[in-house]
């Protein structure tokens, strides 16, 4: 099996286990992985990662032009803007899971940094989550500002939407995707008693010795 028939099954396989997770419901949520080629494979327009089949997945060029299969998704243009930024990047995943989600509706204090590093694998894989302000479906001035924030971070948190999380492999981003849900969810079961996320020095610690 060639490369892109594997990672065209990869998104089959993924999309369904986010699907049956709860993760991803009707047509929301998209998935991408990059090509040794540069271009772009990215879940279509109006499917529903339950039901993806390898063949209708999009293939498009690094600047977007559709090169094979369904129509892309109609937020394939900020993951363009995320692999633009980070070269290493081999997938993005960006999904409307329920507790990410009502994390991007709270009231944030600070942008820069809008979920605490409760343990130390959230801090590992995804690390910093800085907020980007709400944009309308489709206005692509969103990717500019996923742009800013994807060259120094691999997760960010699109407000009133949800998250966008990359990493080197689909598997990698997923995972890194399900502990930012996870420590969201455990960010609302805490509410409002006193939290101890983990302090500058020991997240410092833990980026010495697992670099991203
Ligand atoms: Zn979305």
């Amino acid at each position: 099996m060639s490369r892109e028939a594997e990672l065209r099954a990869d998104l089959v396989r993924l999309g369904a286990l986010l699907y049956q997770r709860g993760l991803a419901h009707g047509s929301a949520g998209n998935l991408s992985v990059r090509l040794d080629d540069g271009s772009l494979l990215v879940t279509p327009t109006n499917s529903c990662l339950g039901m993806l089949r390898p063949d209708q997945i999009s293939r498009v060029s690094p600047a977007g032009k559709l090169l094979d299969g369904d129509p892309p998704s109609k937020e394939a243009f900020f993951h363009l803007a995320v692999y633009e930024e980070r070269p290493k990047a081999g997938a993005v995943v960006h999904l409307h899971s329920t507790y990410s989600v009502a994390l991007s509706c709270l009231c944030h204090d600070c942008a820069e940094d809008v979920l605490p590093p409760l343990t130390a694998y959230y801090a590992m894989r995804v690390g910093r989550l800085p907020l980007i302000d709400y944009y309308r479906p489709g206005d692509r001035a969103l990717a500019e500002a996923v742009r800013a924030q994807a060259r120094n971070h691999r997760a960010m948190l699109l407000a009133n939407h949800g998250p966008i999380v990359s990493a080197a492999s689909l598997e990698q981003a997923i995972h890194a995707y399900e502990e930012l849900e996870e420590t969201a969810k455990i960010f609302f079961i805490l509410g409002d008693r006193p939290a101890a996320p983990l302090d500058a020095r020991r997240v410092a610690e833990l980026e010495t010795a697992f670099p991203s």
